[in-house]
């Protein structure tokens, strides 16, 4: 694609950075071996995988021998929480969050509808958890709590080493999805109780295909993929040698930008969302401001739909997204935002800003240049703009989903 984009979408994806696509090339073309063979060719590569694995551990503060690399985040998290379940059949409570990615959620529901007790944590208005709660919840059946360390939708950050220390006080094991966390806040998983995270390399500047599945040393897994003996006989397959050194590479860039994370991304997410809350009528933001990933702002224009947003700011070559790009393409709202409680009339207008290190000044200029009249012109030919039809009834969840949009 030639046309500038202005890409605010690095939530669902991000842009594979030009020192990874070099680190990665020399294996997609004349450096082919299989990592498991005996000769010299195949050795060369286990030092690649080696290498990545050093460099990933580093990021998430861990030992290398206690990094799994997988097909990404769906696989790592699909693999932590049937891993632990299987090797304690004699416990049968699981404990998750209203919130967590489909990955987890859908997990966590199979393993409900073949007979475990499921609990999904409420979140308040701000997206925040509830310890009393998961305390109050966790009990002696308790096999497994997963919860995300960074919410893909809105940011927001949960307590995790607190939430740790709970959980291992209760013998249960924790699983944390950090796929939104990897690489935009420091993680330090050797200091905390967590005994399993989800990282997926797309989501910081690697290809899509290869993430990381954390292991805690001395931590128990059943292998979702059987066959060979690769990655410490935890995870059979031969080694995507090419994605594993450019998530290796990643890693390395990821932790060498951490503190621009701070001083550049927050100060220009900062400097967006005021940008649209002051120029763009009802307009708020959806979720803890305080204790978010510093690259996203999901916020809700009332009254209008989040996909006419996207069309229109699509025509203007500005990419952002309404809730996660994974259940987008379903008219469902965001299962996220309705667990916060946020009303229907704001959840369909709510759209996902989410910045990267390569986004610059003039792009998020022009994003707030643009934006009121976008959402100017929708409210006009919206059927419930509550300032031009005072006397018009108020929208509900039949007339939103079946408003604008067939009209
Ligand atoms: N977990 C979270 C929080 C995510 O945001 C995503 C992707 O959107 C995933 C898991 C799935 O990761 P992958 O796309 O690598 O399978």
């Amino acid at each position: 694609m030639s046309e500038p984009v202005i890409y605010l979408d690095n939530n669902a994806t991000s842009r594979v950075a030009d020192e990874v696509v070099e680190a990665m090339r020399p294996y997609l073309t004349d450096r082919y071996g299989n990592a498991s063979s005996m000769h010299r060719f195949g050795g060369a590569m286990r030092r690649v995988i080696d290498q990545a694995r050093q460099s990933a551990a580093r990021l998430l503060g861990c030992e290398p021998d206690e990094i799994v690399f997988t097909s990404g985040g769906t696989e790592s998290d699909n693999a932590a929480i049937r891993g632990i379940v299987k090797l304690a059949p004699e416990k049968r409570h699981i404990i998750t969050t209203r919130v967590e990615h489909p990955a987890v959620r859908t997990t966590c529901r199979q393993l409900q509808r073949e007979g475990y007790r499921l609990t999904e944590l409420a979140v308040d208005r701000q997206g925040r958890l509830d310890l009393e709660e998961l305390r109050q919840v966790l009990g002696d059946d308790t096999v497994l709590v997963s919860v995300m360390t960074a919410n893909n939708e809105t940011g927001v950050i949960f307590p995790i080493a607190q939430i740790a220390e709970l959980v291992r006080s209760r013998g249960a094991i924790l699983h944390t999805d950090a796929v939104q966390a990897a690489g935009k806040v420091p993680l330090n998983l050797s200091q905390m109780p967590v005994d399993l995270a989800s990282v997926s390399g797309h989501k910081f500047h690697a290809p899509k295909g290869v993430g990381i599945l954390y292991v805690r040393r001395g931590t128990a897994l059943a292998p979702l993929l059987v066959g060979g003996h690769q990655e410490l006989g935890k995870r059979a397959g031969t080694e995507n040698v090419a994605g594993i050194a450019a998530l290796g590479a990643a890693c390395k860039l990821a932790l060498d930008h951490l503190p621009d994370q701070q001083r550049r991304v927050k100060p220009l997410r900062d400097r967006l969302e005021a940008g649209l809350l002051r120029d763009c009528l009802d307009a708020r933001v959806n979720g803890d401001r305080e204790h978010r990933v510093p690259n996203t702002t999901n916020i809700s224009f009332e009254y209008v739909e989040g996909e006419a947003i996207l069309l229109l700011l699509d025509r203007l070559g500005i990419c952002a997204s309404s809730g996660s790009a994974c259940t987008s393409g379903s008219l469902e709202p965001s299962h996220v935002l309705r667990a916060m409680g946020v009303p229907f009339t704001a959840v369909h207008g709510s759209i996902r800003f989410s910045l990267s290190r390569y986004t610059t000044d003039r792009e998020v200029d022009t994003v707030i240049r643009e934006m009121p009249a976008v959402i100017r012109r929708l409210r006009e030919i919206s059927m419930f703009h509550p300032e031009r039809d005072a006397t018009a009834a108020a929208p509900t969840e039949r007339t939103i989903r079946l408003g604008p949009r067939s009209s």
